[in-house]
């Protein structure tokens, strides 16, 4: 139920970990009182997914990062989705803008990757948002309509998937959405995804959410948690998970 239900909550820790790092969160994780209305997963890079579940607290959850779109085969430097759910993680985050941007990876790839994790039994976070020049042109809708589009053709079982709208000018740079402006794009996709697909799913926010800003963002009727980076791997993050008690 939007606006009172669990909140899921994913820290994607990016390329940042090392045994020490991940004993620290995951000490932070442990020591806090985590509240009962949140579903937790965490993200840390691929190395350490078996490290970091065998040590987390029963109640959280645990992300790759990425995935490809095989199961296996000549493809080095990849991983695939039966291998995250070898080492017990049960969840990926796939179509994050970092992978976007940086590694090339488009919306025809990142359905099939979709496709191919749901089939394989992983579930998934599926990222999308517009760029701020993209916005600025008033193309918000436009574009995460189009990245929607092409996950959500891939989607067999929308149970096993959240979708985190993150707005990649509030990703890293301080400047997070308001919580208006959050709800705002929410309630579109909602009616897209309701529209194209006749499906409800979760959608998350993601940029820049912080222990001080979450309350409020989680007080939006169609936030139903977020993806959090920077704060995932700190104390703040107790915080987050506990916005909604
Ligand atoms: P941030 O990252 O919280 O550091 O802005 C969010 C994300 O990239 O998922």
């Amino acid at each position: 139920m939007p606006g009172t239900g669990k909140l899921f909550v994913g820290g994607n820790w990016k390329m940042n970990c090392s045994k020490k790092q991940a004993e620290e969160v995951i000490g932070f994780l442990k020591s806090g009182k985590l509240s009962d209305n949140a579903e937790i997963v965490v993200s840390p890079p691929a190395p350490y997914l078996e490290y970091v579940k065998a040590r987390l607290p029963a109640n959280v959850g645990i992300a790759a990062q990425n995935c490809y779109k095989e199961e296996k085969g000549a493809f080095t430097g990849e991983i695939s989705p039966a291998m995250i759910k070898d080492v017990g993680a049960e969840w990926v985050i796939l179509g994050h803008s970092e992978r976007r941007a940086i590694f090339h990876e488009d919306d025809a790839l990142i359905g099939q990757k979709v496709k191919h994790a749901l089939s394989a039994g992983l579930k998934v976070i599926a990222c999308i948002g517009e760029t701020l020049q993209e916005r600025e042109a008033n193309k918000t809708e436009e574009v995460v309509f189009r990245q929607m589009k092409a996950i959500g053709d891939n989607i067999s079982d929308w149970d096993k998937v959240v979708v985190a709208y993150e707005p990649v000018w509030a990703i890293g740079t301080g400047k997070t959405a308001t919580p208006e402006q959050a709800q705002e794009v929410h309630v579109k996709l909602r009616a897209f995804i309701k529209s194209n697909f006749q499906k409800d799913v979760r959608i998350i926010y993601g940029g820049s959410v912080t222990g001080k800003n979450a309350k409020e963002l989680a007080s939006q009727r169609d936030v139903d948690g977020f993806l959090v980076g920077g704060a995932s791997l700190k104390q703040e993050f107790v915080d987050i998970i506990n916005a909604r008690q």
